[in-house]
């Protein structure tokens, strides 16, 4: 079990270690993924299929994939498999018939999973959705690779003093924040000037307004470099993903929003670099698979083998930078107006976005139309004077609810709103 670190990040930013602050992991560790049947689930299972003697499979979860979930549990002889749908239950329990893997459904059963004793958890479900099974997992005091960045979005402050007080190792498995974490060592807070996370600029970052605003679904779904889930796919097309990455940079590192610069590069090989006072500026680099962030976290403190293809410079030739344009993007301007207006906003800003990528998806918003929903609901959360520190997940939980609310509200007018 990880043991509570001593960091130069300051007080906030105790759950994040230094390499040399954790004795080396056990031979064979117990190991639960949330989000198993996802991409990043994906990621994870591919890393741990390949050394099967090494990890014991403690629990597995899904959202409504029964079959995906129960063949993952088969294969691995998880413990225990959770569904979130707790319709699927039935469903869940036929496919496991016969097999000593105990199973439970409902958003209750996907904290019991992250509650049981694994000393590594994955937090890969996607959303807001995936707040309270991460603060499960942080409350016993596992290290907890957190790919979830919503959790953050929703509940930073408070998300990471509680995993502070518990004695919980946040590890960053955001491809950004993973290199971040991995360039951090290379010098004190007091050195540090800056982070930069990079961005792919997604599938739009040529466009124009005009076409960026008439996008359809299956064209925001055309990434460049990254395989990934929809969702997150669709926010890189809106640039919301690097919002949202600004915001999990803040709380992670226990940065100002000054001190976090997004640089797009179209190329994403590097994925991160920290600027320190001496001008060195320290990068991490890497093939754009998820495979080798997520393997940094299953192997901290050490390293273990990655299956990403090498990387090969002189095959690439060319690694270009361009400024972020944010009037064509203005979801990365949103994410700092938020992280700059603090006390609930970042939670808006996640919460509106989640309404309006689902209703683009359904057809019932234009592409353009995502920054505007999630402006509006932060302009009207702020003119109703909501503003409080979160102290707790219910607070989080309720601001996220209010926004959602209000979202939907404003939905049908922004649906006819042309940009
Ligand atoms: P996916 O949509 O591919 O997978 C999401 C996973 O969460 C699935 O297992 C899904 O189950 C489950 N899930 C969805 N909703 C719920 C719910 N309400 N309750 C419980 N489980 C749920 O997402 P990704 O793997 O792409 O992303 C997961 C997280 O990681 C996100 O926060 C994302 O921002 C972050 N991330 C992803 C990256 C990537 O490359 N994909 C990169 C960096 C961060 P089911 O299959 O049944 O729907």
């Amino acid at each position: 079990m990880a043991s509570a670190a001593v960091l130069w990040f300051g007080e906030t930013m105790s759950a994040v270690p230094l390499r040399n602050s954790k004795a080396a992991a056990s031979a064979v560790r117990a190991v639960t993924v949330l989000g198993a049947t996802g991409s990043i689930g994906d990621s994870t299972m591919d890393l741990l299929r390949s050394s099967p003697d090494r990890y014991q499979i403690e629990a597995l979860t899904a959202n409504t994939n029964v079959e995906a979930l129960a063949k993952l549990a088969i294969e691995f002889d998880a413990r225990f498999a959770a569904i979130a749908d707790p319709n699927r239950l039935e469903d869940l329990k036929d496919a496991l018939a016969g097999t000593a893997t105990e199973c439970g459904a409902g958003e209750s059963a996907i904290i019991e999973a992250a509650a049981r004793p694994a000393d590594w958890v994955m937090a890969a479900v996607s959303g807001a959705a995936g707040l309270k099974p991460a603060l499960a997992a942080v409350d016993r005091g596992a290290t907890v690779a957190l790919a979830n960045k919503e959790c953050l979005v929703c509940a930073g402050d408070f998300f990471m003093q509680r995993a502070a007080k518990a004695g919980a190792c946040i590890l960053p498995a955001d491809s950004e924040h993973n290199a971040l974490f991995q360039a951090l060592g290379s010098g004190s807070r007091e050195e540090l000037v800056r982070v930069i996370i990079t961005a792919s600029g997604g599938p739009f970052r040529t466009w124009a307004v005009a076409d960026i605003e008439q996008a359809t679904l299956a064209q925001a779904l055309k990434h460049p470099n990254w395989s990934m889930g929809q969702k997150i796919t669709i926010d890189s097309a809106s640039m919301m993903n690097k919002g949202l990455e600004v915001i999990e940079a803040s709380y992670l590192f226990a940065l100002a929003p000054d001190e976090i610069d997004v640089l797009v590069h179209p190329q994403s090989i590097i994925h991160g670099m920290v600027e320190f006072s001496d001008r060195s500026v320290v990068a991490q680099l890497g093939a754009p698979d998820m495979r080798t962030p997520i393997a940094h976290c299953l192997g901290w403190p050490d390293r273990i083998v990655g299956p990403a293809a090498k990387l090969d410079l002189a095959k690439i030739g060319q690694l270009t930078f361009e400024e972020p344009d944010l009037d064509r993007f203005p979801a990365l301007r949103l994410a700092y107006d938020a992280l700059r207006t603090g006390h609930g906003a970042t939670t808006v800003y996640n919460a509106a976005n989640e309404v309006a990528v689902a209703a683009f998806i359904a057809g019932r918003i234009r592409f353009g139309a995502i920054a505007r929903l999630v402006e509006s609901t932060m302009n009207a959360w702020i003119r109703e004077g909501n503003r409080a520190p979160l102290t707790s997940a219910d607070d989080a939980i309720a601001v996220d609810h209010n926004a959602r609310n209000k979202a939907v509200t404003l939905l049908p007018q922004i649906a006819l709103k042309a940009s």
